[in-house]
């Protein structure tokens, strides 16, 4: 049987970032990825993430997201690869919205550069939003959004680079923690490993579920919108948005000089779709849902409006109070994992992958991350 100090379970969002730290430390792990390097069947695609560093969810979140901007940092200059566009972040809603005071809120404990603006200050800026008079906005000058596929290139480039090892088109079935370390069955070998990171996305219950925490894997749609006027599309022109309409969430990233197909601006409302099975083939997004994006560009970003030009899914596993579930499982602490990202997990990538290698090589972390333990659950 194969041995391995570390064997690395889905090599997505998550998991390249682990693979490439603990190849930084000197680890030699293995990465083992069901389909291909930045496939499009998980939650890794869709050529954009909106970053941002104050934080409406949970205070304790930004800690976090300040040790990532290092790592997003760290990430583009050992791969020589763009990830990062720092176009400027607005967050609009009616005034009373949560998520716009709260951000705003977050930003003045920690310190975060940023603005608060009138609805008429919004516009003065960017006139391709129509804010209504009741509206307000919050602008973080240093968010903005990442390219995904970039980074899972980068990272997994980085950890080959680094003595790891990186294998394709393997699909997990189980895995099985023993006195001596953990057997990784997959379709076609037993390998021995003295420590497994799960980082498997949208199958994680399939491997390791949490007690008490199952995950809900849904269907989200994203589309571009050829915008009839490109230019106030721009990155430079446009800054990525958040838009805390009452109608639902919508959100959007500019279109970038890197960007490849599909063309044009990419939108998506943030709320939770259908839950599906990750396996069951994908339903495209319907007519239905491709004319109520639009219509919410045409309300909300006029100047940018336009028909939607192209469409993908993606999913979002979701943990039962959107919050990550990141800890070690079994008795002897030799298996570790991170699942549960609940659609905002991508920014957080680099010190994910940080906190899973301290897991891995010194059995603990010295990261805040304490409070996405999941054994919150089991005194609920
Ligand atoms: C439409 C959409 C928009 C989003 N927007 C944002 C945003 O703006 N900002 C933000 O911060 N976050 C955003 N997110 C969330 C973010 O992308 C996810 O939280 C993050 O990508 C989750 O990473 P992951 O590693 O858990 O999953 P994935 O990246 O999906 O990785 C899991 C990997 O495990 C592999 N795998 C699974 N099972 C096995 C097995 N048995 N054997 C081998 N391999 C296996 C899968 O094939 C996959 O490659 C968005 C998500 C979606 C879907």
């Amino acid at each position: 049987m194969e041995r391995w100090p570390c064997i690395v379970i889905g090599l997505g969002t998550m998991g390249s970032s682990t693979l490439c730290h603990l190849a930084l430390r000197g680890v030699r792990p293995l990465g083992l990825e069901q389909f291909s390097r930045g496939h499009d069947r998980g939650s890794s695609h869709g050529q954009s993430r909106v970053i941002r560093t104050a934080y409406f969810e949970h205070d304790d979140y930004v800690p976090l997201l300040l040790r990532a901007r290092a790592g997003w940092m760290a990430l583009e200059q050992l791969s020589g690869r763009r990830i990062v566009h720092e176009t400027g972040l607005l967050i609009g809603g009616p005034r009373g919205s949560e998520v716009v005071s709260r951000t705003s809120d977050s930003a003045k404990r920690f310190r975060i550069d940023h603005s608060d603006w009138t609805a008429a200050e919004v516009t003065a800026r960017f006139p391709m939003f129509a804010m209504e008079s009741n509206w307000v906005g919050y602008f973080e000058p240093t968010a903005g959004f990442a390219r995904p596929e970039q980074a899972v290139f980068a990272a997994l480039e980085i950890a080959e680079q680094n003595g790891a090892t990186v294998r394709e088109s393997v699909a997990v079935r189980s895995i099985e923690e023993r006195v001596d370390g953990v057997v990784v069955t997959t379709e076609s070998a037993e390998l021995h490993a003295d420590r497994v990171v799960v980082t498997a996305g949208a199958w994680s219950d399939r491997l390791a579920p949490w007690p008490r925490a199952p995950i809900r894997v849904t269907r989200q749609v994203i589309a571009w919108i050829d915008s009839d006027d490109a230019h106030a599309a721009r990155e430079g022109t446009l800054p990525t948005f958040c838009l805390d309409a009452p109608e639902g969430f919508l959100y959007g990233c500019p279109v970038g000089d890197d960007q490849t197909l599909p063309a044009g601006l990419k939108v998506a409302r943030h709320v939770i779709g259908t839950i599906v099975d990750p396996n069951a083939p994908r339903i495209d997004a319907t007519e239905s849902e491709c004319l109520e994006i639009a219509q919410s560009v045409k309300r909300r970003v006029p100047g940018c409006a336009g028909p939607v030009g192209a469409t993908a899914t993606c999913l979002y596993s979701n943990s039962p109070d959107s919050h990550f579930m990141i800890g070690a499982r079994g008795e002897r602490a030799r298996i570790f994992v991170a699942s549960g990202f609940s659609g905002h997990g991508f920014k957080f990538m680099p010190v994910v992958g940080e906190a899973m290698a301290d897991f891995v090589t010194m059995g603990t972390t010295t990261l805040p991350l304490g409070f996405l333990s999941p054994k919150r659950f089991l005194t609920s």
